[in-house]
């Protein structure tokens, strides 16, 4: 929970990043470019004062520190629990969008409660012991440490989450068929071969990874001996990055030996990153070869993954693919309903129909708000209603309601680089016209939902290979060149209004 949805796009930086590790060019994979954090955090700081003002600034962050730099991950230590919700979810992509502009490094910010309770070092494996009696000292090894920031890395993972349950998943037309599919996994003794790997792909989210922690919950109850091993792809191409750097793939491959069922979460990151692609294509075959059971989740089909093989491709979809689609109406009310009533916090039914009427990007949103309205009426003693939702919710309820267009884009970032409109589809290349023409591209993948060869349209019909190299192009700029970081962020910024 807690969750900020960031359209920040961390996964080109990560690519790049993981380039430069294999290649051995001197960025850590652990540990790396934390030695001037301060004076960083410092300049990140003097521009949130500047714009959310002194007042605002000395409350949320009058007693936050910046922490440690892992591996793009930034951590930043909060006082309470509240203020740690408050600025991540009201600050988080301020926060992550100032500090790249500051130090491409940074992939994703995390925000923690301070002092952090027990090993700060987090991690985001859960594998099952075989035996049963050590698997409460696995989990008090894993300490929560609180939301994330940054998409792609969104939750950070400690441990099964215990509510991500399918007791605890609300079933509608929408995900029908990936639980029912996710609940068969989990009850199968052996899987089948047509049902392997079950592949769950859908938006961000809409439950992927409660779906996941669902499966391990369950095969663990119906069989504490079963190992289970549970990874983000995050995680797993950073475990490999470090083994090749420290050329110690034996002890990499060793966490796979004995696996009876392979998780792995968001595998699109996965996509791009060839050496890491390979390995893992090898660790899934050599398990599928085995019988064991795989599953994965992607925010693709694998026909809509982009830079992976052909066989991979092909391995991804052969089993049992499910997908989420986005929610509805009903589904979003009734999961409203499931989860106030689960708090015992009495909403009015007003309220829960206005949530899941105006929210309905995804669930994580969804619960992140009705958190928001429990929180005001808590802490504030406020009466909940409809009127004191919505002044609540007024920033996200500002931009649920703003559609980014195309044209207004394109306007935008013709007016701010003093060019003319028509360059926005025209064919010259020349720097000063195509750079914008990039960033237009870029602010079109970002703001609005439209798909890349849709873009590419709009842009002189362009192909859709020409968006995905802007794409990459303006992350890419963005870690290394401050103004073009700065252009985009007040782009950004007007557009969102
Ligand atoms: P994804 O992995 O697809 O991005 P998550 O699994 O992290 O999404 O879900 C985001 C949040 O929404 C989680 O807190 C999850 O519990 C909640 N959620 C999503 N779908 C449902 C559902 N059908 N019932 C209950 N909670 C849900
Ligand atoms: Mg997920």
């Amino acid at each position: 929970m807690n969750r900020i949805q960031s359209p920040v796009t961390i996964d080109k930086k990560n690519t790049a990043y993981e380039q430069q590790a294999v290649a051995g060019t001197g960025m850590e994979v652990d540990g790396g470019g934390g030695n001037d954090l301060g004076a960083q955090w410092n300049r990140v700081c003097d521009r949130l004062r500047k714009e959310i003002g002194d007042k605002a600034f000395k409350t949320w962050f009058g007693e936050v520190e910046p922490g440690e730099l892992k591996a793009g991950k930034l951590r930043l230590y909060a006082p309470t629990r509240f203020v740690r919700d408050w600025v991540a979810r009201h600050y988080g992509d301020r926060v992550l969008a100032y500090w790249q502009a500051v130090n491409g490094e940074v992939a994703s910010v995390e925000v923690n409660l301070v002092p952090p309770p027990a090993p700060r070092r987090a991690s985001d494996v859960i594998a099952i012991p075989p035996v049963p009696s050590s698997q409460s000292h696995q989990q008090a090894q894993m300490p929560r440490l609180g939301p994330a920031i940054g998409r792609g890395s969104e939750e950070s993972f400690q441990g099964p989450e215990a509510r991500y349950t399918f007791a605890n998943f609300v079933v509608g037309k929408p995900n029908e068929f990936a639980y029912a599919a996710a609940r068969n996994i989990a009850e199968q003794d052996r899987p089948l071969p047509e049902r392997n790997p079950l592949y769950i792909f859908g938006g961000v989210g809409l439950g992927k990874t409660h779906l996941m922690h669902a499966v391990w919950h369950s095969i663990r109850e119906r069989d504490p001996k079963q190992r289970v091993l549970y990874l983000t792809a995050e995680h797993f191409v950073n475990r490999f990055i470090q083994a090749l750097r420290n050329k110690n793939t034996g002890a990499f491959k060793e966490m796979f030996r004995n696996v009876d069922v392979l998780m792995v979460d968001d595998v699109q990151f996965i996509c791009g990153k060839d050496a890491s692609q390979e390995e893992f294509f090898f660790t899934f075959n050599s398990l599928v070869e085995q019988g064991k059971q795989i599953v994965l989740s992607s925010e693709k089909p694998p026909s809509e993954l982009q830079d992976i093989e052909e066989r991979m491709r092909s391995r991804l979809g052969s089993g049992l693919v499910a997908d989420i689609h986005s929610s509805t109406y009903e589904l979003r009310l009734s999961i409203l309903q499931t989860k106030a009533e689960t708090a015992r916090v009495p909403m009015p039914m007003a309220v829960l129909e206005f949530l899941a009427h105006k929210i309905n990007t995804n669930i994580r949103e969804l619960e992140g708000a009705l958190h928001r309205v429990v929180a005001h009426g808590q802490l504030i003693g406020r009466e909940i209603t409809v009127e004191m939702a919505q002044d609540v919710l007024h920033d996200l309820l500002r931009q649920a309601d703003r559609k980014v267009t195309v044209d207004e884009i394109q306007q935008r970032v013709a007016q701010h680089y003093n060019i003319k409109l028509a360059e926005m589809s025209s064919p010259r290349r020349a720097r000063s016209v195509a750079r914008p023409r990039q960033v237009a591209m870029y602010l079109a993948k970002q703001l609005t939902t439209l798909s890349l060869p849709q873009i590419g349209k709009r842009f002189g019909n362009r192909d859709h290979t020409t968006v995905m190299h802007a794409v990459r192009k303006i992350e890419e700029l963005k870690g290394t060149d401050m103004s073009i970081a700065e252009d985009v962020e007040l782009l950004k910024r007007q557009l969102q209004g």
